[in-house]
C-alpha cells in the first residue's frame, strides 16, 4: 500500500493526465481538474485528513465515467478500496441523462458511507460552479434544475459528516439566493 502522501499525489497526477483538455460545466469553462481538486479538498477538510484513500478517490471519482480508466487499473495502481469507491461514483453513460439522474437517487441508499461523502462533495462543487453573478435565463434554469436534483441525492447520502452536510446546505443557500 502506498503512503498517504504518495497515494494522493499519484491520484492527482493520474486525474490531471486523464482529464487533460477537458473543461467543466459551469462558470467560465474552468479546466476539469479544478472540479477534482475542489472535491478532494472538501473531503480532506471534512474528514480532518484522516482518510487518504477517500481523498485519492475524490481526485479520481470521474476517471472511469469520463476517461478510458478502468476499475482494474485503479485497483492495481492505488488500492481495491479506492477503485471500488470510484466505481460507486460512476454513472452508466450509455443511459440518457434523465435516467442516470433517477438512478443516482434510487441507488444512493446502497452506497458505502465513504461513497456518500464523495457524492455530497461532488454536488457542492457542481452547484458552486453553476452560481453566476449575473445569470442568463438558461443558466438560472440549469442551476435551479441541478440544485433540485442534488437535494434529492444528498437527502439520501447525508448524516455521515456534519461539516460536509453544512457545506452542502450553504451551497444550496448561495445558489437559491442567486436565482
Ligand atoms: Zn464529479
Amino acid at each position: 500500500m502506498l503512503s498517504a502522501v504518495r497515494l494522493i499525489s499519484e491520484a492527482a497526477d493520474l486525474a490531471a493526465r486523464r482529464h487533460n483538455g477537458m473543461a467543466r460545466k459551469g462558470r467560465g469553462s474552468e479546466p476539469y481538474i479544478n472540479h477534482l481538486a475542489e472535491v478532494a479538498s472538501l473531503l480532506a477538510t471534512a474528514t480532518g485528513g484522516a482518510d487518504a484513500e477517500l481523498v485519492a478517490a475524490g481526485w479520481l471519482h470521474d476517471t472511469i465515467e469520463d476517461t478510458d480508466t478502468t476499475h482494474e487499473e485503479l485497483a492495481q495502481k492505488f488500492s481495491q478500496r479506492v477503485a471500488s469507491l470510484v466505481v460507486e461514483c460512476t454513472d452508466d453513460m450509455s443511459l440518457p441523462k434523465a435516467e442516470r439522474r433517477r438512478r443516482q437517487v434510487l441507488d444512493a441508499p446502497r452506497k458505502s458511507a465513504a461513497a456518500k461523502l464523495i457524492k455530497i462533495a461532488d454536488k457542492i462543487s457542481n452547484i458552486s460552479a453553476r452560481i453566476h453573478s449575473d445569470p442568463t435565463t438558461e443558466e438560472r434554469d440549469d442551476l435551479a434544475d441541478y440544485v433540485g436534483w442534488a437535494e434529492q441525492v444528498v437527502a439520501v447520502c447525508r448524516g455521515g459528516n456534519p461539516w460536509l452536510d453544512q457545506a452542502f446546505d450553504d451551497a444550496v443557500q448561495r445558489a437559491r439566493a442567486s436565482l
